[in-house]
């Protein structure tokens, strides 16, 4: 490929990024600057340009969906086939593949139900999913159980459980998977770095990897941290790229800090930012940007470059039954003849949420696919299709060849094909689409393992695919967690409700500020529409709870309403200012006012004739900012209460139709804002 042509279709700040020749190199930017894209056209340019091998490049991600996007985009370019795209468990776990073939070791078996397993260890009136939760934290972390509790009362952790109870099925655990000989998936990590630390297999893995690329670097732990150095060893060819508002794994371990001082890390190594979006409509933008507000964001706010589009919604049901319903009823509705079902997705807070929309979903008979549901190795297709594999009596390049053949000489189903639609009833197409997935998976294994045998194919995919479905079309229904780094034309997000959103166990400042930035996380997958959702009752197990809106829907009806002002600039401003007085002036017509600049210093768009009600209105909103322990901002901004001293609001519904107010900014607010207008109005 031209490797011009790579360039052609970024701005300028992109392109200084594809073309750096800084190493270590690190691009930081906010989230749908083209971070990815960006990390992708540097490996295609300098493919391209002959400055790297394809065979040669590893790029590295943290979740499976994560690596199946990079490896479409690669593909995209036409690069997939030599160069490999992973998980950090998914390539480790093939360079422990590799090795113990050729030493003819028998692989440990892989412990994938560790809760089930750490539940025999732990004590009676103690879940062990509490202490998994301990256990893998510190793990990532390189604590060990001896050092367990000394750290976490360190790093200021809270755990469900007492911290001595945690170290000591730690210690267990530990114990009885050496005894079982048994690894879970961060042993794939810790042995690998172990294993580079011979120097013939830190030669043989840095001999094939020595272009290394990460996305999503900001969620990098201190284990994966450790095992990616081992994979560089002293040379720079590394290139991350991350957004440190976009960090919401360090409840598990990760440490943003690897992103935002990588020069102390690296030493000499360049930085690019980015800041333009070419994902969301302004409007999104403006509700992402809002919800980061009051958070002291790590990044100036992102500049839009997408069409203008519809303001972003919130709805309130009066249950959880409801809203799964009503977003099923959003979700058709929005489904035009023609588009495709994996335009939309539905993000939630909680795995257990997933449930209840899926099951929505199906009763009303649209397709989806919810994260942890009919996988792609629980099919029979594909179990049969494995259990073939190995028999086959040839080499597995040669198996997989004939398993590609068996399945039909039809054009395979890749992601390009978006045009045709796939029929759900449809059993054939289903079948085929998972072989297809499996042979795709089994080229994508052959890239990592220089020698793949069915076995290890066979094991790399339980441990790195478990239960996600082939690519085919249906609603995306996903945690916050996991749509992190994709994107959807339209989203809907629910159970917008204090206690999921944020979660109601984020206490500490820390994690209330993660949990913000994992609702920023969900805002951004939008691309032209988002629908926000929540129920006034909630049915946890036995008990039904009533429930009230998340305090981020505050920022984001106050956004919303503003982004139905195309542009937002003073000047929009000042002309919406006029019409709503216009609409507004009924009792009192006062004479449509110019746009007549304040006294200096005072806020654009504010009448001098309006100073006196506009200082009362700050004066009411310093005190409930105090009382609420929030900056003012928070509770209202300049701008819209500028608006409401210019109109003069009397009832609730005038208020409403003010920028920057909605629902639930008058359900909180509202009688006392329109007090002090009485108050101050005449
Ligand atoms: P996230 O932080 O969510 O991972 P990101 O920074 O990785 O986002 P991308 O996913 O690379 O952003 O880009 C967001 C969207 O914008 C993608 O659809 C991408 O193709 C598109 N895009 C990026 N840069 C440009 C550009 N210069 N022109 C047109 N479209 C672009
Ligand atoms: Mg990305």
């Amino acid at each position: 490929m031209d490797p011009d042509r790579l360039l052609d279709d970024l701005n300028d700040a992109q392109r200084a990024a594809v073309t750096s020749t800084a190493a270590p190199l690190c691009i930081i930017a906010g989230a749908g600057s083209g971070k990815t894209r960006v990390l992708t056209r540097r490996i295609g340019h300098r493919v391209a340009t002959g400055d790297a091998d394809p065979r040669h490049v590893l790029a590295l991600t943290f979740t499976r969906k994560a690596a199946g996007e990079l490896g479409k985009r690669l593909r995209a370019l036409g690069m997939r086939d030599t160069v490999a795209a992973g998980t950090f468990h998914s390539v480790a776990y093939a360079q422990l593949r590799a090795r113990w073939t050729e030493r003819d070791v028998r692989p440990p078996e892989l412990l994938d139900r560790k809760v089930r397993f750490v539940a025999g260890l732990v004590p009676r009136d103690v879940k062990a999913v509490d202490v998994v939760g301990e256990i893998e934290w510190a793990t990532a972390r390189r604590i060990g159980p001896g050092t367990y509790v000394h750290e976490a009362s360190l790093a200021n952790r809270t755990p469900p459980v007492p911290a001595k109870v945690v170290a000591s099925v730690f210690e267990r655990y530990e114990e009885a998977k050496r005894q079982r000989r048994m690894i879970d998936f961060d042993d794939l990590l810790r042995l690998c770095i172990r294993d580079l630390a011979d120097p013939e297999v830190a030669a043989a893995q840095r001999w094939r990897f020595r272009h290394l690329f990460v996305d999503e670097f900001q969620d990098v732990n201190p284990l994966q941290f450790d095992l990616l150095k081992g994979w560089l060893g002293d040379r720079p060819d590394l290139c991350v790229v991350g957004d440190p508002n976009q960090a919401i794994y360090a409840w598990n371990g990760a440490d943003a800090g690897y992103l935002t001082d990588f020069e102390r890390w690296f030493p000499g190594s360049g930085q690019v930012e980015l800041s333009e979006n070419y994902r969301s409509s302004p409007q999104i933008l403006a509700v992402a940007n809002a919800v980061l507000s009051p958070s002291r964001p790590k990044s100036s706010p992102l500049r839009a470059n997408r069409p203008e589009g519809p303001a972003p919604t919130i709805v309130k049901y009066a249950n959880d039954d409801s809203e799964a319903k009503g977003i099923a009823r959003a979700v058709r509705d929005a489904h035009s003849p023609g588009s495709r079902w994996s335009s939309q997705a539905v993000l939630v807070r909680t795995n257990a949420q997933t449930a209840l929309v899926g099951e929505a979903l199906r009763s009303a008979g649209i397709p989806h696919r919810v994260r942890g549901g009919t996988g792609l190795l629980e099919q029979a297709e594909v179990r049969t299709a494995l259990a073939n594999l190995r028999r086959h009596p040839g080499t597995y390049t040669a198996a997989i060849a004939d398993l590609a053949a068996s399945i039909g000489d039809g054009e395979p189903a890749t992601d390009d094909e978006a045009e045709v639609p796939t029929d759900q009833s449809d059993a054939v197409a289903e079948r085929r689409a998972s072989l297809e997935m499996l042979v795709r998976l089994a080229h994508d294994y052959e890239r990592i393992d220089p020698i793949p045998s069915v076995s290890s194919f066979a094991g790399w995919l339980s441990a790195t695919v478990g239960s996600d479905s082939p690519d085919r079309d249906a609603v995306d229904v996903t945690t916050f967690h996991a749509a992190k780094g994709l994107e959807w034309p339209i989203v809907h997000l629910g159970g917008l409700e204090h206690g999921l959103v944020p979660i109601g166990h984020a206490k500490t400042a820390g994690a209330l500020a993660e949990e913000r930035r994992l609702f920023y996380v969900a805002v951004t997958r939008a691309e032209q529409r988002l629908r926000c959702t929540w129920a006034e009752t909630r049915t946890f197990g036995q008990r039904t709870m009533n429930r009230e809106a998340s305090p981020y829907l505050e920022q984001v009806e106050a956004a919303a309403s503003m982004a139905v002002l195309a542009g937002e600039g003073p000047s929009d401003w000042k002309a919406f200012l006029r019409h709503e007085r216009e609409k507004l002036a009924t009792t009192d017509p006062r004479s449509p006012r110019t746009g007549r600049r304040g006294r200096r210093g005072a806020p654009a768009g504010l009448d001098p004739d309006d100073t006196e009600i506009f200082e009362a209105l700050k004066r009411w909103r310093a005190t409930k900012a105090k009382a609420a322990g929030v900056p003012a901002y928070v509770v209202f901004s300049d701008a819209t209460l500028v608006a409401v001293a210019g109109a003069r609001p009397s009832n609730r519904s005038q208020l409403r139709s003010l920028p920057g107010i909605g629902p639930v900014k008058i359900e909180r607010h509202g009688d006392e804002l329109l007090a002090v207008v009485a108050e101050h109005a005449s």
